[in-house]
């Protein structure tokens, strides 16, 4: 996975499972060795080229909601799975829905046990969720260098945006967030550094990107002004349309991974210790 010989994808979401994934309805059944596996995946993410999924499916529907699910490492080549490809608001298709018609999973692709699924899944989440606050950092550093060079090269009244004294505080603002965001990212990684496993607080980082990474977006069409509404193809195109594309993709940031709503209840309940939703 590391050396992304192998891409993998996460079978989490389906039509009636989101937010409220324990809802999660695709069933397997033993069978001798193997478990079947009956349903539906959608959203998602590369699983038109991955090898493998993790899959979150029901092994006992009698138990309550967040027990009876297991989570399964499944071959996306097995017979059975059909990807059918979702296309974005950009254009792209990112992501898919997954049918699963009697796939056969031997019971040895079972991580962390039966009916064990709920407990490794949210652990994949929060590494997830942290890997998205630190990881990204990175990225909104190298997207806030290059906004810069935007308002550098854009004028507005005659003078570059960068001499604009309201651009200039929401600039500076971006650059302030961005470092904030770094510092929090390597508490986290320490954390894990030292043994620990990510905890409820890797939400507060997610949060944190996708406020600042689509604040920076909307920035980006702000500075462009009338020509943002100019997309790739055109000549009159800033960039090539690379800042509409970002700007239309960063609006998928505060869903995936879990929405901000969400993440506004896990840090409610689990930080803070406030009544549950
Ligand atoms: C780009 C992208 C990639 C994705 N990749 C994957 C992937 O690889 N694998 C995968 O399994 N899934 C993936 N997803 C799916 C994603 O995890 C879900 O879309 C997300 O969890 C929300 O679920 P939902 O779409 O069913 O919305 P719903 O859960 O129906 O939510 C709808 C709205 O209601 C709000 N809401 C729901 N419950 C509450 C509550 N209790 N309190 C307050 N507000 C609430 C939500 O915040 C949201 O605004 C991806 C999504 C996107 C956009």
């Amino acid at each position: 996975m590391l050396s992304c010989e192998e891409i993998w994808c996460q079978g989490y979401s389906e039509p009636n499972a989101g937010s409220d994934l324990a809802a999660l309805q695709t069933r397997a059944v033993k069978d001798g060795e193997h478990y079947v596996v009956n349903g539906q995946k959608v959203w998602t993410s590369l699983a038109h080229v991955a090898d493998w999924m993790m899959l979150l499916a029901r092994t006992d529907p009698d138990a309550p909601k967040h027990k009876g699910i297991t989570y399964f490492l499944v071959d996306m080549h097995s017979p059975g799975i059909t990807v059918k490809p979702l296309k974005q608001l950009t254009g792209d298709a990112e992501f898919n829905e997954v049918y699963f018609d009697n796939v056969r999973v031997h019971e040895s692709q079972i991580l962390g046990g039966l009916n064990n699924g709920w407990a490794v899944g949210m652990t994949t989440l929060m590494y997830e969720r942290l890997a998205l606050g630190f990881g990204l950092q990175v990225r909104l550093r190298i997207a806030l260098d290059g906004l810069v060079e935007l308002a550098r090269h854009t004028t507005k009244n005659g003078a570059p945006v960068t001499r604009d004294p309201v651009m200039r505080q929401k600039l500076a603002q971006l650059w302030i967030d961005t470092e904030v965001f770094k510092y929090t990212g390597a508490r986290a990684i320490t954390k894990l550094l030292k043994g620990e496993l990510p905890g409820p607080e890797a939400s507060t980082g997610k949060m944190m990107w996708v406020e600042g990474h689509q604040r920076l977006q909307e920035l980006a069409m702000e500075i462009q002004g009338p020509y943002s509404q100019i997309m790739k193809g055109s000549p009159w195109a800033v960039a090539e349309g690379l800042w509409q594309h970002t700007f239309l993709r960063s609006r998928a940031n505060s869903i995936e991974g879990g929405t901000t709503e969400i993440q506004k209840n896990i840090i409610a309940e689990r930080i803070l210790g406030l009544p549950k939703d």
